[in-house]
């Protein structure tokens, strides 16, 4: 597996405090190495979308440790915060996210964009990220011209684009159909034998087993850490 990509310490995080403080995440650690692809399951409440957000930077536990790459995100400023986001990860939403009225190949190069790439670079860069996840043929289409599993490919080519150390994909298939699901699942399982380190949140046991460890949560805490491939 060689090195650590994400190391995560004790993390806790509380939301307000005293009488009504919620305790989403109590004392959780998980390490994933590079090229793993793991599974995040536990039913609405148990804590997913706020390990989603430590993990991708987009905020910050009470207490613990998260490493990235190596790095100890805790002391970077939100400026390096955002270049962390920017470059070393790679972000997949349930709703795409996508730009409307911008074409595919637009919306992929953005992230290259903010990165100071310059154009006819961001042009190559986009276009093979496109051909990845097999829509060389719609890289002028625009978003409302896409079907949802299209979309969603787009939004995984943009995710892949800066090469970044790890792709977090939150219900990636939440809003897509059978067919759409297994589309963008074939292109995750690519992404992952040609050594992406992926981490997928979940509540759905079938997209689950894709992935090669399935991490499950409950109240805040990982209740089971299973190697499934
Ligand atoms: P999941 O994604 O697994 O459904 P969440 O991480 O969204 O779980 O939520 C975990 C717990 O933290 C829940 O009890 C939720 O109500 C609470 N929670 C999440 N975000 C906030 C917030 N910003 N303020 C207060 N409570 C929150
Ligand atoms: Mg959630």
């Amino acid at each position: 597996m060689g090195r650590t990509v994400l190391d995560v310490g004790d993390v806790r995080k509380t939301y307000g405090s005293g009488e009504t403080a919620v305790h989403a995440l109590r004392g959780l650690s998980l390490s994933v190495g590079r090229g793993d692809y793991v599974a995040i399951m536990g039913s609405s409440g148990s804590g997913k979308s706020t390990l989603m957000n430590i993990l991708g930077c987009l905020d910050v536990p009470s207490s613990g440790t998260y490493l990235l790459d190596g790095v100890d995100v805790s002391r970077l400023t939100d400026r390096q915060l955002a270049l962390v986001r920017n470059r070393r990860i790679g972000f997949v939403f349930q709703s795409f996210n996508l730009i409307p009225r911008m074409t595919a190949l637009s919306n992929v190069e953005l992230p290259l964009a903010y990165a100071g790439v310059r154009a006819a670079e961001r042009r190559r860069r986009a276009r093979a990220a496109l051909a990845l996840v097999g829509l060389t043929e719609r890289a002028g289409h625009e978003p409302n011209q896409l079907s949802g599993g299209q979309q969603q490919r787009v939004a995984v080519a943009r995710a892949l684009v800066t090469a970044p150390a790890l792709v977090l994909a939150d219900e990636p298939t939440g809003n897509l159909d059978t067919g759409s699901t297994m589309d963008v699942l074939g292109v995750l399982d690519r992404l992952n034998r040609s050594g992406r380190t992926i981490v997928l949140i979940t509540h759905e046991p079938e997209v689950a087993q894709h992935a090669r460890r399935l991490v499950r949560l409950v109240d805040g805490r990982i209740v089971e850490d299973v190697r499934t491939r």
